[in-house]
């Protein structure tokens, strides 16, 4: 390790990364200093169970992973990423029912419908006219659009609750619960405003490409990230949990891609009160409790159609998934918890061996919570896949303690940098014309705790660069959507 550097980076995660890769390119002379002995944060592909199944220890599904400009910035697929489309982005099953599957066009999705099918499509198409550039625009802090009239319309729709969309747009339940399971990626209450921003954000997302898993597992997505940091020179140093600013080499700036409260601890010592205060009051919201299977075949869903997707919302009507969501945010433990099933091993076949499958399932918890929610989550699958637990092989379980003590961003098993509510989404981690900037001029925080938060993309990281590089080396990034615009 040199003794001064440009830039120095905390934390290898997607975002910082995607920070390290872009500075590099820049010709930055670039330090990644990481807790972990490996590299990825909720990147990170592992044999959990038994041997020859490779589980997705945090993020397995990349619905924006796969359509990131920061990521298309980095050319991550001429970086070894392969991206695994299914043919349908969520299978939705209900009681009695066929389930409901999001794919396709809105036309199809909305041909399982039924009365809601021209509600649907009215909803939905609107927002594929110009696909890359509100993407973009969703993917981004507040500031001019791109795409304003179109922003408005989404920003019109989606300030509302998921529960004042579905029940305002649909007359049918199918069309209702499928909402509710998109929108429920927000961990909060259907109730509460800007929740139908999330159910759209992924159901629009589904209709511009099948959410996909990254072949070989979502670690395959860092080891791009990587392949590009290492062809531009980037330094890494693992297995270093940083509690200081002191313990980092000199540099120019340092880009932290920590939570709130660990840029507090790390950075105490030059930060005003003020802004420790603003960070101390910072929400992280529910944790996280995960179940990950070997399984001796694929889930005996009653509809096998279930099979198509790679991701199935297991909660059954909005109802339901709305009750539970509230719940778990009440500081409850739902008997009926809503869950995120994936199935990595029916698109990408080196997941496990010949005929066996992976299976990867959560629900969200009380933070810092340490129940069990094996039995609740298992009976859940039970209720739409009867035989579900004959074919478990092998369990492994992560408590939120356990996601905390794997990442130390992941305070109390939150997994999605905090709170994403009307009060934390724009303006976290706290009220800054920049918000990746902190009154020392040299630090910035570059996590999924500022906009636009959660999720595998990189874009926090993309605009923590940007910000670094235009105040200190007067250089300017630009996004290849902007580039092309600008060229025609
Ligand atoms: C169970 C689960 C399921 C998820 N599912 C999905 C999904 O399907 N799709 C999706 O897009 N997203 C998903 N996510 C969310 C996604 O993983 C995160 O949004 C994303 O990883 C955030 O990236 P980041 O770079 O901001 O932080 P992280 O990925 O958290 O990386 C932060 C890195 O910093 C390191 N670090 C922290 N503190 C220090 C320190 N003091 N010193 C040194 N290093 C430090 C950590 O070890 C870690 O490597 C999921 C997360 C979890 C846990």
């Amino acid at each position: 390790m040199a003794d001064r550097y440009d830039a120095v980076v905390v934390g290898a995660g997607p975002n910082g990364l995607t920070a390290a890769a872009l500075l590099a390119r820049e010709g930055l002379g670039v330090l990644v200093v990481e807790a972990s002995e490996d590299l990825g944060g909720g990147l990170r592909t592992r044999e959990l169970t038994l041997p020859g199944f490779r589980h997705d220890v945090c993020s397995a599904v990349h619905t924006m992973g796969c359509l990131s400009p920061a990521f298309e910035l980095l050319e991550l697929t001429r970086h070894g990423l392969r991206w695994q489309h299914p043919p349908a982005s969520v299978a939705h099953p209900l009681d009695g029912e066929q389930a409901v599957l999001l794919r396709g066009s809105p036309a199809e999705t909305g041909a399982e419908l039924g009365a809601d099918l021209a509600s649907y499509r009215g909803l939905i198409e609107p927002f594929l006219a110009r696909p890359r550039e509100l993407i973009a625009d969703l993917l981004a802090p507040l500031g001019l659009p791109r795409q304003p009239l179109l922003l408005a319309r989404f920003g019109w729709l989606g300030l509302r609750s998921a529960r004042q969309l579905a029940f305002g747009r649909f007359q049918g339940e199918a069309a209702r619960a499928l909402f509710a399971g998109c929108a429920a990626h927000a961990v909060q209450p259907l109730e509460h405003a800007l929740t139908a921003a999330f159910g759209l954000t992924f159901a629009v997302a589904g209709h511009i490409a099948a959410w996909p898993v990254a072949r070989g597992g979502s670690q395959a997505i860092a080891d791009a990230l990587l392949r590009v940091c290492r062809e531009h020179g980037v330094e890494l140093s693992v297995g270093r949990h940083v509690r200081s600013l002191r313990e980092l080499p000199a540099s120019r700036v340092v880009l932290l891609d920590v939570a709130p409260r660990q840029l507090s601890e790390i950075a105490g010592e030059v930060l005003p009160d003020s802004f420790r205060y603003e960070l101390s009051r910072y929400r992280m919201g529910p944790g996280c409790f995960k179940l990950d299977f070997a399984l001796d075949g694929p889930i005996p869903w009653l509809d096998e159609r279930c099979a198509l997707a790679s991701t199935v919302h297991v909660g059954g009507t909005f109802d339901e998934i709305a009750a539970a969501e509230k719940a778990t945010w009440d500081g409850e433990h739902p008997a009926r918890p809503f869950v995120m099933v994936t199935q990595q091993s029916h698109f990408d076949e080196t997941r496990a061996p010949a005929g066996k499958h992976t299976g990867y399932a959560y629900c969200h918890v009380p933070n810092g919570s340490s129940h069990d929610m094996t039995a609740a989550i298992e009976g859940q699958i039970e209720r739409f896949a009867p035989g579900f637990r004959e074919r478990i092989l092998a369990r492994h379980r992560l408590f939120p303690r356990d996601f905390e003590a794997y990442n130390p961003s992941y305070i109390g098993g939150a997994v999605t940098g905090g709170v994403a509510d009307a009060g934390q989404l724009f303006t976290r981690p706290s009220l800054r014309l920049d918000p990746y900037s902190t009154p020392d001029p040299r630090l910035y925080l570059c996590s999924q705790s500022t906009p636009p938060g959660g999720g595998v993309h990189g874009m926090c990281g993309f605009y923590a660069a940007r910000s670094a590089l235009r105040r200190h080396f007067g250089k300017r990034l630009q996004l290849p959507v902007d580039t092309a615009r600008a060229s025609t």
